[in-house]
């Protein structure tokens, strides 16, 4: 006899311009580390973490890309199933986040038309280097229906949040 060890299963697919710390986010939140040095590709499909709310077990598993972000890259198959998808700029790097606009296609393109989108702006623990504005992600957001959030998967900041929060929406819409 074998038992399901969760109550929910989601998958959550990380995707944005290289270099913007979506491996780091993985890696902060499943392993509460900030990796050391340039190259932190974690080098497996997906990376697994069970939390708890409100007495269920929520099981995520939580996809990084490998080092492949040029657009058209990415295929069907890897937004194909996803529950949640974090697109993640880098509030340092303007060309990150003029960059949205043609990863939002790719989402209308390849995504459910019931994924649930977040938007993520990190590196917040470099505020003297900002290039984009909190005001300017957030009516970029709320244009797109997206919930909005800034983190440091440096300093920890807000990145069990974004993950909490997510896996808190797709328990309500599941
Ligand atoms: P990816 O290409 O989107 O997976 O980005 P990485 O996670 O590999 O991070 C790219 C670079 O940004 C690395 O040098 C990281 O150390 C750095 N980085 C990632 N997140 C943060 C952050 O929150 N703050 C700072 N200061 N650097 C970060
Ligand atoms: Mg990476």
């Amino acid at each position: 006899m074998s038992m399901e060890d969760y109550d929910f299963l989601f998958k959550i697919v990380l995707i944005g311009n290289a270099g913007v710390g979506k491996t780091c986010l993985v890696r902060r939140f499943t392993q509460g580390l900030f990796p050391p040095g340039q190259g932190a590709t974690i080098g497996v499909d997906f990376m697994i973490k069970t939390v708890e709310i409100n007495g269920e077990k929520v099981k995520l598993q939580i996809w990084d890309t490998a080092g492949q972000e040029r657009f058209r890259s990415i295929t069907q198959s890897y937004y194909r199933s996803a529950n949640a998808l974090i697109l993640t700029y880098d509030i340092t790097c303007e060309e990150s986040f003029r960059c949205l606009p043609e990863w939002l296609r790719e989402i209308e393109q390849y995504a459910s038309n019931k994924v649930i989108t977040v938007l993520v702006g990190n590196k917040i623990d470099l505020a003297e280097r900002r290039e984009v504005s909190q005001q300017r992600a957030e009516e970029f957001s709320e244009a797109q229906d997206m919930y909005y959030l800034e983190t440091s998967a440096k300093e920890s900041d807000n990145v069990e949040k974004l993950f909490l929060d997510l896996a808190c929406r797709l328990i309500r819409e599941a």
